[in-house]
């Protein structure tokens, strides 16, 4: 599995990072970004659906 976020749709929630901090880094005014390149790691898939789902700003998709 393999996931994006793009920054440009982003608005700070940090909702992502609250739910999964594994996957996400969050900067200062709440801004998030992936923390790892390439695969989500197998056991964090559900967490990186999690993500997805409660992204209000629909920031962050799954990619083949
Ligand atoms: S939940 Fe969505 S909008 Fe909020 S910080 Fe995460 S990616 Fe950005």
């Amino acid at each position: 599995m393999r996931i994006r976020l793009d920054p440009d749709r982003c608005q700070g929630h940090a909702r992502c990072f609250g739910l999964s901090p594994e996957l996400f880094d969050v900067d200062d005014y709440g801004y998030s970004s992936l923390n790892f390149e390439g695969e989500v790691p197998t056991e964090l898939e559900e967490k990186a659906r999690l993500a997805i789902a409660n992204c209000p700003e629909y920031a962050i998709e799954e990619v083949e």
